[in-house]
C-alpha cells in the first residue's frame, strides 16, 4: 500500500512536508468497511492522494515552504480541496514546492529539496515537484498542483506523469495561497490521462468565492476519453523548438507528433510570433502581482513575526529572514516594475506583450484544432546545476508560460526518455475551456 511505500522510497525523494498518516489510515479503513459492506464506492473513494502546500487543507498545515507560513493552519479548505473531500479519498498529506511556487525546480523550497525519483541526482522540476515525484514514486496515486507558469506541467515532464493547467477560470482559486492571481490555476497531477480527466470532473466549476471563476458549464471529461485523431488539425509552432532546447528534446517530440500523423491527424506549421517576448512579460507581470499579493505578510495580520523595538523595524526583520532569496528577488523586481517612473516603461509595456501573445493563439486556433510543443527545453537538470542562475532557471518557462499570459489550458503527457533515461514531455495546449480536445489527443498518445 501507498503509506508503506512512503516508508521505502520517502527518505530518498522527499516528496512531502507534512504526511497526514493517522487520518489517512482512518479514512481507509472507513472505506474498507464500506466496501465490506458492499456498498458502491465513487471513483475517487479510498483513493490516496497529496496536495500541494499551497492549497488550503482544513486543519493541516499549510506553507507554501515558506518560513513565513510554518505554523499556518488554515481554519477553511480550499474550494478544489472541498471538492475533492466530497469524495471521500484518502488525502496522505502536503508535498512540498518552491516557496510560494516561484521556481521550476523545488529547490527555493524553505525546508527541503525534493528529488527526482527517476534518478535521485536530478531535481523533480518545480514548483509543483513534490506532486509530480510523489505521482511518480508511487507514493501518491494523483496528487493537486497549481500552475502559475508552467508549474504542473514542466515538473509532469520532468517525472513522466501526466499534469494539465484547466483554462484560467476552470477551477475555482479560492484558498489556493495567491502567487500571481491572474495566471494561477489549480490542476492534476495523475498516472494516466484517465486520472486526470476524472479528477477534472471533480474540481472544476464555477464559485461564488472567486470571482474570476468561469460559469461555462462543465463538461463530463470522460467523455473525451476516446482514441480518435482522425482529421485533428494540430499547429506546430515553430517559435516553440527554441534556441538551446536540448536536441534530444526536440527530436522526441518531433518524433511523437510523427506518431499522431500516423494515426490520421494533420500536421499544420503555424506561427506564434510574440512568443519570444513571453518570459520578459510574465517575469514582470508575475512579480508584480506577487509583490501584491505577498505585501500581506506583514508580521501582523498574516505569517510569522519577528519582534524588534518598533514597527517598522518588526515587518524589516520579519520579511527579511522568513522569505527566501528568490522570494525577495522577485518582491524588488515586481515593486520596481509597479513603481511610479517605471510603470509604462516595464509593467504597461508587459501588458500589451500579454495581448499580442493571447492574439497569436487566436489566430493560430482559426487554422488548428490543438497546438503541440514540448514542455520543457531540457529534461530534468541536476541539482544544484541551475540554481545560482536566476535567469537560466527563467529561460527554462519558454514553452510553459506563453499558455498562462493566454488563460489557455494546457497537458503535458510523456512521450519518451532522453538517452539518460529521463523522462521527455510533450505538450498539448488547447483553445480556451477546450480541455475535451486535449484530452482526446493525449489519451489517443497514451
Ligand atoms: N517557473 C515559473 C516561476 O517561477 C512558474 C512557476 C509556477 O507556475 N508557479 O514563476
Amino acid at each position: 500500500d501507498v503509506l508503506k511505500r512512503i516508508d521505502e522510497v520517502e527518505g530518498d525523494v522527499k516528496a512531502y512536508l507534512t504526511i497526514t498518516r493517522d487520518e489517512a489510515l482512518a479514512q481507509a479503513k472507513a472505506v474498507d468497511e464500506k466496501i465490506a459492506k458492499g456498498e458502491t464506492i465513487s471513483f475517487l473513494e479510498g483513493i490516496p492522494g497529496a496536495i500541494k502546500d499551497n492549497i488550503c487543507t482544513k486543519g493541516i498545515k499549510t506553507t507554501c515552504a515558506s518560513k513565513i507560513l510554518e505554523n499556518f493552519v488554515p481554519p477553511y479548505d480550499a474550494t478544489a480541496m472541498t471538492k475533492i473531500k466530497a469524495q471521500n479519498p484518502v488525502i496522505l498529506g502536503k508535498v512540498n514546492m518552491d516557496e510560494f511556487a516561484m521556481g521550476g525546480s523545488t529547490e527555493n523550497s524553505a525546508y527541503h529539496p525534493t528529488c527526482n525519483p527517476w534518478n535521485t541526482d536530478c531535481v523533480p522540476g518545480g514548483s509543483s515537484g513534490g506532486s509530480a515525484a510523489s505521482v511518480a514514486a508511487g507514493t501518491s496515486i494523483w496528487a493537486l498542483g497549481s500552475d502559475t507558469g508552467g508549474s504542473i506541467r514542466q515538473p509532469a515532464s520532468f517525472c513522466g506523469v501526466v499534469g494539465l493547467k484547466p483554462t484560467y477560470g476552470r477551477v475555482s482559486r479560492y484558498g489556493l495561497v495567491a502567487y500571481a492571481s491572474s495566471l494561477d490555476q489549480i490542476g492534476p497531477v495523475t498516472r494516466d490521462v484517465t486520472d486526470c480527466a476524472n479528477i477534472l470532473n471533480i474540481i472544476c466549476g464555477h464559485d461564488e468565492m472567486d470571482s474570476t471563476s468561469s460559469e461555462a458549464e462543465v463538461p463530463d471529461f470522460t467523455k473525451a476519453l476516446v482514441e480518435d485523431v482522425k482529421g485533428l488539425k494540430i499547429g506546430l509552432p515553430k517559435e516553440y523548438f527554441v534556441d538551446g532546447m536540448d536536441p534530444e528534446v526536440e527530436k522526441t517530440v518531433r518524433a511523437a507528433i510523427e506518431k499522431y500523423k500516423e494515426l490520421g491527424a494533420e500536421i499544420v506549421d503555424i506561427s506564434l510570433p510574440h512568443t519570444k517576448y513571453a518570459i520578459s512579460a510574465y517575469y514582470l507581470i508575475a512579480p508584480a502581482e506577487a509583490a501584491t499579493n505577498l505585501q500581506r505578510y506583514d508580521g501582523v495580520s498574516y505569517g510569522e513575526r519577528v519582534e524588534s523595538d518598533d514597527l517598522v523595524g518588526m515587518m524589516t526583520k520579519t520579511r527579511t529572514e522568513k522569505f527566501g532569496e528568490e522570494v525577495k528577488r522577485r518582491i524588488v523586481i515586481g515593486n520596481y516594475a509597479l513603481s511610479a517612473g517605471y510603470y509604462d516603461a516595464y509593467y504597461l509595456k508587459a501588458m500589451k506583450v500579454r495581448t499580442l501573445v493571447q492574439q497569436d493563439y487566436t489566430e493560430a486556433f482559426k487554422k488548428v484544432d490543438v497546438i503541440m510543443a514540448p514542455t520543457a527545453p531540457t529534461p530534468a537538470f541536476k541539482i544544484g546545476e541551475m540554481i545560482s542562475d536566476p535567469l537560466q532557471m527563467y529561460l527554462q518557462d519558454a514553452c510553459t508560460v506563453p499558455l498562462n499570459l493566454a488563460g489557455l489550458p494546457g497537458m503535458s503527457i510523456p512521450c519518451g526518455y532522453s538517452a539518460s533515461g529521463m523522462p521527455i514531455g510533450l505538450q498539448i495546449i488547447g483553445k480556451a475551456l477546450d480541455e475535451e480536445t486535449i484530452i482526446r489527443a493525449a489519451y489517443t498518445y497514451e
